[in-house]
């Protein structure tokens, strides 16, 4: 890998080759809204370049040309073999190009380069790759039907498809949705987050050269008001594909409802409950992961655990042990391969996070690490890993997704207080627990209301496994494996007569 002064030499290169307008029909250009927005590194504070602010009218030609994609049917009448190898290629383009990416991530939202390589960058490429290999291995079915009838039970795309996303996971999440909708023949119209626009507008470019037919993947970034909405109030738009938060998702519901009743997939925010008893297998592994699944991504993650239930005998030791981790992610230069945590993604965000640390202390948890800025010369929005201890369910840190590297420790006496507390949230995206006693692992992970549950490690994913949440953290369908192909298809009933009989 590069070093930081490579890196850095890299990135004033490349600033000046950045793709910043909108990717509508196979191509850059202008935005109708003849505006553009300040894209700003988190790691200084200043603006790396102007991307076009796309509004209505930039959104009603993105989904036009999508439309107008889908009706030629080049690429949904593509054989699905060929769809799955235009797939194949993006991957490897993207692979070709991986460093000017993840450097295009690093800049964009200051998470660290050795991150944004080896996690962002290879987890959009796998997921290219396993769709890819996917789409010529989805059969449809015949129903069991009388001999005079056949009934045909078959998948078509939906049509056009509008993928919102958010900033913490820019590329992968991108990736998530976009595979599974275009190795089943749909058109996308892409509005990526105002804060993170830069790679899906080069990925949009590289796609196109990898043999997606121009309209079949459009990019048009903005904020969400002037550009998300029109999206998702769209008539012409058949399904929405959201990750984002709670708040978000929920007007996109009411878009739906508002419009032409589209499909809506909602991957949202989570307060992960990590459940450590008293006979947990190996602390020392359990505390480890603690402070991956808090400070990583500087607590950017909707799957953070940042509710840390502790059985009473052992919650002192952990607390002082807690003290070590979180020294192990104090954030550095996002371009120094050294660096395991870095800003936080905008002011607005180090504002909420400031907020909360404000809040933890003046409803009375007590602060044991961190709870200040970071690295302030800079210009950047870094903070130090943060710990509270004595933290009631009840206090806003506990209850309120921060999104920011903010942990909460909460003691517990047995296992049903445990779970009471675990459960007593409107999330349900994921929960973890350690454990030694095998029947009281399956007891808990049943009862845990949570779309993912890991026993005895946190954040174990691959794209075999579906991935979404239950209650406020997610509706209408799952991201990863097979299952993310029904966001993004509907199923059709065909009934042929061949013979005498029935009706
Ligand atoms: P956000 O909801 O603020 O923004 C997400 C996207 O929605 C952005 O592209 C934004 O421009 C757009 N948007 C905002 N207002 C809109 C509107 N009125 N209409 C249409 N689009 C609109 O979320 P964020 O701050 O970018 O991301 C953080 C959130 O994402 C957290 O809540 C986190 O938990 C969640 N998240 C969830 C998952 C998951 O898989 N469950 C994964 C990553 C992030």
């Amino acid at each position: 890998m590069k070093t930081r002064e490579e890196w850095a030499a890299a990135a004033a290169e490349q600033t000046k080759s950045f793709k910043t307008r909108c990717y509508i029909g196979g191509a850059f250009v202008e935005p109708r809204s003849e505006k553009t927005f300040d894209c700003i590194n988190p790691a200084t504070g200043r603006a790396l370049v102007q991307v076009a602010a796309g509004d209505v009218r930039d959104i009603d030609a993105a989904v036009s040309s999508a439309r107008a994609a889908f009706e030629r049917g080049l690429w949904r009448n593509m054989p699905p073999r060929r769809r799955g190898q235009v797939l194949l290629r993006l991957a490897d383009l993207i692979e070709h190009h991986r460093d000017e990416l993840a450097l295009l991530e690093t800049l964009d939202i200051g998470k660290p380069i050795r991150y944004t390589d080896r996690v962002d960058l290879e987890q959009c490429v796998y997921t290219l790759r396993w769709f890819g290999e996917l789409a010529d291995k989805l059969y449809d079915e015949m129903a069991p039907t009388p001999p005079h009838v056949v009934g045909l039970i078959t998948r078509e795309p939906v049509g056009v498809v509008g993928v919102i996303t958010p900033w913490n996971f820019p590329m992968m999440i991108t990736a998530w949705k976009i595979a599974p909708a275009l190795v089943t023949g749909n058109s996308v119209v892409l509005k990526p987050a105002e804060q993170s626009p830069l790679s899906a507008l080069r990925i949009a470019e590289l796609a196109r050269e990898a043999g997606v037919p121009p309209g079949v993947f459009n990019v048009v970034p903005g904020d969400g008001e002037s550009a998300g909405k029109p999206l998702a109030l769209h008539d012409d738009v058949d399904a929405i594909a959201f990750t984002g938060s709670t708040a978000v998702g929920k007007k996109l519901l009411t878009y739906a409802g508002e419009s032409n009743m589209k499909r809506v997939s909602l991957e949202t925010g989570g307060k992960t409950p990590n459940i450590i008893f008293a006979d947990a297998p190996d602390l020392g592994f359990a505390l480890r992961a603690v402070g991956f699944s808090t400070f990583w991504n500087t607590g950017q993650m909707c799957v953070a655990g940042s509710r840390l239930l502790v059985e009473r005998s052992r919650h002192d030791e952990v607390v002082e042990r807690l003290a070590a981790v979180a020294a192990d992610w104090l954030p550095g230069d996002p371009l120094d391969p050294a660096s395991k945590a870095g800003p936080l993604v905008d002011s607005e965000q180090l504002a909420t996070v400031t907020r909360y640390i404000e809040l933890g202390k003046s409803e009375g948890a007590a602060l044991v690490y961190g709870g200040a800025r970071a690295l302030e010369q800079s210009g950047g929005y870094f903070v130090q890993p943060t710990i509270f201890s004595g933290v009631q369910n009840e206090m806003s840190i506990a209850r309120d997704e921060i999104f920011g590297p903010v942990l909460s420790v909460i003691p517990f006496d047995d296992e049903a207080e445990a779970l009471r507390i675990a459960n007593d949230t409107r999330y349900g995206l994921s929960a973890a627990l350690w454990t030694s006693n095998l029947a009281r692992a399956h007891r808990v992970s049943a009862a845990l209301r949570a779309g993912t549950v890991w026993v005895n490690n946190f954040d174990q994913a691959d794209m075999t496994a579906p991935f979404g949440g239950f209650k406020a953290s997610g509706n209408g369908g799952k991201d990863k494996s097979k299952w993310a192909v029904d966001k993004y298809t509907n199923l059709k009933t065909t009934w042929i007569n061949i013979g005498k009989g029935g009706r």
